[in-house]
């Protein structure tokens, strides 16, 4: 049986329905046993692939410079084909649209790109929790520059969490001092995270010398779901599907040209998840060369509850 019967004849969009099962998995940790459960029996008789959930997650590359070449990232071998800082009008356009449809999601701020080098991080912060009150802004970070200063200022202006891998495999000189001189409810927004903890992947091929770390397994027809969660604006307004297209092999569109919710359910991109969900990697680059092993719709929710619960320094 489909969703789409099923909330057709409740007279409700399957869209509402999924952007509101993800939102709500996403915000409200109380209700994952409950999801878990219904996600359980439910897809025994209905096949919740076969729907389009509204994107949860949304990183926009407000610069493409990074200050690291860390081995394992292609910033070491490879340049940005697009550089330089978004432009903030077009950073607006697809906030305002965001705002339109209550988006309740993650919105991120890096790519492969610092974001602590854009001195117009906190405005772009700022302009998203004013137009986006339920989305939660996320900032990436290496930790380099996050200073008590940079944090406070941040976290007034709209910043939930703040990510920070450190990449040398212990605290950096900055981070101990900000760290030390945190309250103790300030640093629990700051989660640390060491390049052992993380699972290495190759980015779609484009770090030829690292393999999947965390599963051994063959990925070349695993389905992936990254597609239908995510979504990457870079620096130029081209829409990717996933964090792994660094060299934008698979642009959907572009938020100059087209609304962000209109490249989201355009034809070439719901064609591209209908097949990555269906395990047609070797059909697209960078999938044929990826190793990432994605996830099924089933598993989103236990995903996302180890995202949302990992060890808070
Ligand atoms: S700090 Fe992050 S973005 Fe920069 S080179 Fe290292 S892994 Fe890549
Ligand atoms: S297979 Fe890899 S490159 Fe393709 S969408 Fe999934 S994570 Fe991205």
């Amino acid at each position: 049986m489909k969703a789409a019967s099923i909330s057709g004849r409740m007279g409700i969009s399957r869209e509402k329905i999924f952007s509101w099962i993800i939102m709500r998995q996403q915000t409200d940790r109380r209700l994952y046993p409950l999801f878990r459960m219904v996600s359980s029996i439910s897809g025994r008789f209905i096949n919740w692939e076969e729907t389009i959930p509204m994107f949860s997650r949304v990183e926009f590359e407000i610069n493409s410079e990074c200050n690291r070449k860390c081995g394992y990232c292609p910033n070491s071998t490879h340049e940005r084909k697009h550089k330089g800082l978004m432009d903030m009008k077009l950073f607006r356009k697809c906030i305002d649209e965001m705002s339109r449809i209550k988006y309740r999601g993650m919105i991120s701020y890096h790519f492969y790109g610092e974001p602590l080098l854009d001195p117009r991080l906190g405005e772009f912060v700022e302009y998203a929790s004013g137009k986006c009150p339920g989305s939660r802004s996320f900032i990436f970070t290496n930790g380099d520059f996050l200073d008590v200063k940079k944090f406070r200022d941040l976290a007034s202006r709209g910043v939930s969490h703040f990510i920070v891998t450190q990449h040398d495999g212990a605290l950096n000189g900055v981070m101990k001092k900000t760290m030390s001189a945190l309250k103790a409810d300030e640093r629990k927004m700051i989660e640390i995270k060491y390049l052992r903890d993380d699972c290495l992947i190759n980015r779609g091929g484009s770090v030829a010398s690292v393999k999947n770390n965390a599963d051994n397994a063959d990925s070349s027809k695993t389905p992936c779901m990254l597609p239908c969660i995510n979504m990457i604006i870079t620096v130029n307004g081209n829409v990717l599907p996933c964090c792994n297209d660094f060299f934008e092999k698979q642009s959907m569109g572009n938020v100059s040209e087209k609304g962000i919710i209109e490249i989201w359910n355009s034809d070439k991109f719901r064609r591209f998840r209908s097949d990555l969900r269906a395990g047609k990697r070797s059909e697209y680059s960078p999938c044929s060369e990826c190793d990432y092993n994605g996830y099924t719709f089933q598993q989103l929710p236990e995903n996302l509850k180890r995202e949302r619960t990992r060890k808070v320094a």
